[in-house]
């Protein structure tokens, strides 16, 4: 029986003379699994105690499986038993493909030696399966980004999934001699051949009342910036030409809007691309745009008239009553449905017209 154990399991030996204690491992899958057996002196079953040591991550799962010491003291022999365990583990491992990608032994060393290349003091986070890492990196204009890292267990031969803030697709090139290091300074390129982009953005969300995104991240590209009481532009910049005039769209009520337009259209020549787009856009506007310094941001992020909010999910009121003396904020969707719900208005292509919720003139109009 000793003979066929230790030839199917040569990694798993008998640790006194007696044959009582059992250590090492047993193979299933190409993965080595720790175990532990321990006999009663007369090297009965029945009495014996199994003691196994697994992998973290589906040890619950093995444990609801297979109470291993029962089964033990069940097995007719110690070469029955192993061969159960051993079925028993080949079966979790099929039906949990996560499990079989744990890593090899060295890939922990290579990690553990790649961190240090790079300097501890860029690892913000690593999670308990040591696959999955945080990295920081600083621009040279001093702002703080995040690079995550997903490791493959065959790491270094696998490229890494990577993914951070930024408003381009994060293209990385590895080869199986690549390193943390090596990734590292390629997202601090990528960083630095943005540093313009986010500058000319910095500036628009310090100097001017931002509606839209509600907290822009180091991604997005657009901004809506208050130009007035219910009047707003928004600009999209390009990341790879930030300091070309930006796609723009006006907003607000059309007595205010067709004049920004028309100087918008007029000075659109002067547009010089040496200078900032807030100041371009000062420029071509003719206008000031009001700022933390001059103005509370309650002036601009006035209520829908129709269902009282400010934020509708992610949206913000973006139509507008187009009488003057009026002027009231509504919500695209609210709007919509109060025309809708109207016997009086009408629709005219994809433009419904009705009357203003407040003002009763028909001066309310939607593209749909
Ligand atoms: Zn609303
Ligand atoms: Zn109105």
């Amino acid at each position: 029986m000793e003979k066929s154990l230790v030839n199917d399991n040569p990694l798993l030996l008998p640790f006194n003379r007696q044959q009582t204690v059992y250590d090492g491992f047993i193979t299933v899958q190409e993965r080595d699994f720790r175990m532990r057996i321990v006999l009663p002196p007369d090297r009965q079953l029945k009495q014996a105690k199994h003691c196994h040591f697994i992998i973290p991550p589906f040890k619950d799962v093995f444990s609801l499986a297979f109470d291993s010491s029962q089964r033990l003291q069940q097995s007719a022999d110690l070469v029955g038993f192993i061969l159960e365990l051993k079925t028993v583990l080949e079966v979790v491992l099929k039906s949990r493909p996560e499990c079989r990608s744990i890593p090899p032994p060295q890939y922990y060393s290579q990690l553990i030696s790649e961190m240090e290349t790079l300097g501890w003091d860029k690892l913000l986070f690593i999670d308990t399966e040591f696959q999955m890492l945080r990295l920081k990196a600083e621009d040279s204009a001093g702002r703080q980004h995040i690079l995550t890292v997903k490791l493959k267990s065959k790491h270094p031969t696998e490229a890494p999934d990577c993914s951070a803030d930024l408003p381009v697709p994060l293209a990385i090139s590895w080869t199986p001699q690549s390193t943390l290091e090596q990734l590292h300074s390629q997202f601090l390129q990528v960083l630095e051949s943005l540093t313009e982009f986010w500058d000319i953005l910095d500036e628009i969300d310090s100097k001017t009342w931002i509606l839209e995104p509600e907290k822009p991240s180091r991604s997005d590209t657009m901004r809506r910036i208050a130009i007035g009481n219910n009047v707003s532009i928004k600009v999209e910049v390009d990341p790879r030409h930030p300091r070309m005039l930006p796609e723009c769209w006006l907003l607000g009520a059309e007595h205010v809007v067709t004049p920004l337009r028309n100087k918008l259209n007029a000075n659109m020549h002067l547009w010089n691309p040496d200078s900032s787009v807030l100041h371009n856009l000062r420029d071509v506007l003719e206008i000031e745009f009001p700022s933390p310094a001059t103005h509370e941001k309650s002036s601009f992020n006035v209520e829908c008239g129709i269902c009282y909010s400010y934020r509708l999910e992610a949206a913000i009121p973006d139509q507008v009553c187009n009488d003057p003396r009026c002027g009231q904020p509504f919500h695209q969707t609210c709007l919509y449905e109060w025309l809708r719900a109207l016997h009086s208005s009408r629709q005219s292509f994809n433009i419904v017209f009705g009357e203003c919720p407040y003002c009763s003139k028909v001066r309310v109009c939607l593209t749909v």
